[in-house]
């Protein structure tokens, strides 16, 4: 029998160690923001009672004005945009309160890349408020199930969290739809897409996802699939793709912030 080599068991303590003292700080400050008013994630001021920003902050970020209907690629005026009209995607819509702009940009990355949840939790409150408003103007039904995307096990082991699961669970709990986390794998390590060219990125090997131990609900479900941003619009592609062979009805994505197609 061969034994795991030191280094792996240290740096497996060490995940665990991180994943677990994260969830701690975060519950220790959801019981303490249940007491007091947080302060704002942008400003330091105090925050309003349901949500760490300040009333000035939060109408200060940047908003998606008119947009595709399908991709949600900002346009001039809303309509369906050339990319869509020529190939129609295989996801319904799209569905992203603002634009991955400073200081949008800025929450993101200190929730994806330095593990602050509360940053997370903002925006994805930010996201749930959005679509509550869609449903109250009788322009939107919800769907049945929410999925996030999956990262490859290496890399949730990596970043001790999959973004795009505590996305999905605030979103869940907001808006009372069935979350789950096991209908789709990743199988394929890729690189992060902020390491590709954009060729690279809009290629996606057909056997980088397979059905998960729960694809069972996927048969006859209305499907909306979480992310943080979407950039080229590949992952969801292929992954609607994916979720639709498995039986799923309908996928629509759902995103904290939109970046132009372009960027
Ligand atoms: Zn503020
Ligand atoms: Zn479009």
């Amino acid at each position: 029998m061969t034994l795991p080599k030191p280094s792996f068991l240290k740096r497996l303590t060490k995940n665990i160690n991180t994943s677990k003292s994260l969830r701690w700080q975060y519950t220790l400050k959801a019981v303490g923001d249940r007491l007091l008013p947080g302060a704002c994630l942008l400003c330091g001021l105090c925050a309003a009672h349901d949500i760490d920003l300040c009333a000035a902050c939060e109408q200060s970020l940047p908003r998606l004005g008119p947009h595709c209907d399908i991709c949600a690629q900002p346009l001039t005026r809303s309509a369906t945009c050339g990319r869509c009209l020529s190939k129609k995607p295989s996801f319904n819509t799209v569905k992203a309160p603002l634009l991955y702009q400073y200081p949008v940009d800025l929450l993101l990355q200190r929730f994806k890349f330095k593990g602050q949840l509360a940053a997370g939790k903002v925006l994805s409150q930010l996201l749930a408020k959005y679509l509550k408003t869609q449903i109250v103007n009788g322009h939107y039904t919800l769907p049945d199930l929410l999925i996030p995307v999956p990262l490859h096990w290496k890399k949730r082991f990596a970043r001790g969290f999959n973004q795009s699961e505590e996305i999905a669970r605030e979103l869940s709990q907001q808006l009372n739809i069935k979350y789950c986390r096991h209908t789709i794998k990743r199988t394929l390590n890729t690189p992060a897409q902020h390491h590709l060219s954009r060729a690279e990125r809009q290629h996606i090997p057909h056997q980088t996802f397979a059905p998960g131990p729960a694809s069972k609900l996927l048969a006859g479900a209305n499907i909306a699939l979480v992310d943080d941003v979407l950039t080229t619009g590949s992952t969801a592609q292929a992954l609607s793709q994916r979720l639709l062979k498995e039986g799923a009805i309908s996928v629509e994505i759902w995103l904290l912030a939109r970046t132009p197609l372009d960027n």
